[in-house]
């Protein structure tokens, strides 16, 4: 069912980027529908060009970037023309760079979060800059431990996110948790126990030592000194 044609396989420059420079539906859908990119799972597995795109509606379909060809309906009525899901993993890989009219916050939250590429946004002088998802991401994730990156899990980001003080307790793998909401937990490291009424098997403030720790920001769980 591949068509041969292709609107865009090869190159960063090609007519499909001229396209993205205007609004059009099926750029809007791609930039902002509730959409899962996989790249390496199912009949994605092992091929570099395959794409599964689920969508919102629990909808999955085979993107293949090579060919140019989408199992959605829509493609194939529209063999010549990109559908949105096409347009989704070349989004979402960093392939095209997302365009500068899109309202960040409308993207959809999904985006680069299974794919190994990463998104890239246009920026004024014609560049690209990769997209940052978070409001005070602008450091350097070599410097900052505490720098959110798109593939976090949303219980990373909220542990490197929010205001949490960390200190050692003077016992073995002890921490205090010092929340922005004012509550104090107890962390045990050794145990992997918090304190807090978190369910989760680790829970924001677990991570949260954890990444104190391995940044040295924090005494080992021994209570030694972190070596400079
Ligand atoms: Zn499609
Ligand atoms: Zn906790």
């Amino acid at each position: 069912m591949a068509t041969t044609e292709s609107s865009s396989d090869t190159g960063s420059i090609d007519t499909s980027d001229i396209e993205e420079a205007a609004p059009n539906s099926r750029t809007v859908s791609a930039l902002t529908e509730v959409m899962t990119v996989l790249d390496s799972i199912g009949r994605a597995r092992n091929a570099d060009d395959l794409f599964l795109v689920n969508s919102g509606s629990g909808s999955e379909y085979l993107v293949d970037t090579r060919t140019g060809s989408c199992e959605c309906k829509w493609k194939q009525y529209n063999p010549t023309k990109e559908c949105k899901h096409q347009k989704r993993v070349a989004f979402a890989t960093g392939e095209r760079p997302i365009p500068q009219w899109v309202d960040d916050e409308a993207l959809d939250d999904q985006f680069g979060m299974h794919v190994d590429g990463e998104p890239r946004q246009a920026v004024a002088d014609g560049g690209v800059t990769q997209v940052r998802f978070d409001a005070g991401g602008v450091t350097d994730p070599t410097e900052d431990p505490l720098a959110v990156h798109s593939e976090d899990e949303p219980r990373t980001k909220r542990a490197k996110r929010e205001d949490i003080d960390v200190s050692f307790l003077a016992k073995p793998g002890r921490y205090e948790i010092h929340s922005a909401s004012d509550s104090r937990y107890e962390v045990d490291v050794l145990e992997e126990t918090c304190s807090c009424p978190d369910v989760a098997e680790r829970c924001k403030h677990l991570r949260r030592v954890d990444i104190e720790i391995k940044a040295k920001r924090v005494p080992r769980p021994d209570g030694k000194l972190p070596d400079a």
